[in-house]
């Protein structure tokens, strides 16, 4: 693990972002001891193991107390995303307790915030983010959908516990994050899931796809996102090479499908994608989920 200092932690999008609602986002952390396989901050950058060249930004609370009072001044009020290219509840949180440090800055400023985890340890913030719930300012447009000051968005790719150790390996089990999604929608706040990404030929079946949404809907979910998995790169570190090389080494039939699926961008393609999503807005109108916050 490296400590390092930054310049800035808050970053302002050009333009909001259309399902998970944020103007900007904060990572507190570069690389993700998850090291998810898919994970597409992978590449050279951090090597295979993404935990081993963490960095944590020591000074994040302290830049994004600026950067934060300069935007209330000025009243643009946004959705802060935590996080987009870390996990904001890795093991190391533990210890650190720097997301917990930017959420009470978050508080005192009063941003809303969209909290994207794999990880339980969210729970530990419950008291900050139920009072960040309670006190953000949200901007004018968003006031009554989703109107609210947290969201609390659990990912998945699968259901599949053995499945997931393997793509996920650093990350909680699946059925850790849906406990812990249950808890804080009993606990009152708006929560729901993301299928992100959506595994061709292993997660995103009707059946697979059924069972997810049967059971985040058992567990307190208002809504759910899916999207289609994304692999580029030809590094042995880069995600499509390690997600080959599970595919070689665990399902090699699917190997051929992939290769067509993937062939000439790092997306499958756009009639697979409207398939996907059609999917999952009819299984949400089935067991009464949200297929999006707005
Ligand atoms: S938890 Fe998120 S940021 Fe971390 S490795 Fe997985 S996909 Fe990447």
């Amino acid at each position: 693990m490296r400590e390092v200092r930054v310049k800035s932690v808050l970053n302002r999008h050009k333009k909001r972002d259309p399902w998970f609602l944020d103007d900007y986002s904060v990572n507190p952390y570069a690389g993700c001891s998850f090291n998810c396989l898919y994970c597409y901050i992978r590449g050279s950058k951090y090597g295979k193991d993404m935990g081993a060249s963490l960095s944590v930004k020591v000074n994040a609370p302290e830049v994004l107390e600026k950067q934060l009072k300069r935007r209330a001044e000025r009243g643009e009020y946004g959705i802060i995303a935590l996080a987009t290219s870390t996990e904001p509840y890795q093991k190391i949180e533990k210890k650190t307790k720097l997301t917990r440090r930017l959420l009470e800055v978050i508080l005192k400023y009063r941003f809303p915030v969209h909290l994207l985890t794999k990880s339980p340890l969210a729970l530990r913030d419950m008291d900050l983010l139920r009072k960040i719930d309670r006190e953000a300012l949200l901007p004018r447009d968003l006031q009554e959908r989703p109107g609210r000051g947290v969201i609390i968005n659990y990912s998945f790719s699968t259901l599949n516990p053995a499945l997931a150790k393997k793509l996920e390996p650093g990350a909680p089990p699946p059925e850790a994050r849906l406990e812990a999604m249950e808890e804080f929608s009993k606990a009152g706040f708006l929560a729901g899931v993301s299928l992100i990404p959506a595994l061709p030929f292993l997660s995103d079946s009707q059946e697979e796809m059924e069972r997810l949404v049967e059971e985040t809907k058992r567990h307190g979910a208002k809504f759910l996102f899916a999207g289609a998995l994304t692999l580029f790169g030809n590094s042995p570190y880069h995600s499509k090479s390690l997600y080959y090389e599970f595919l070689r080494e665990h399902f090699p039939d699917l190997l051929p499908k992939y290769k067509s699926l993937f062939r000439i961008f790092p997306q499958p393609p756009k009639e697979y994608q409207r398939k996907l999503q059609s999917l999952a807005e009819r299984l949400c109108k089935k067991y009464g989920l949200a297929p999006g916050l707005v």
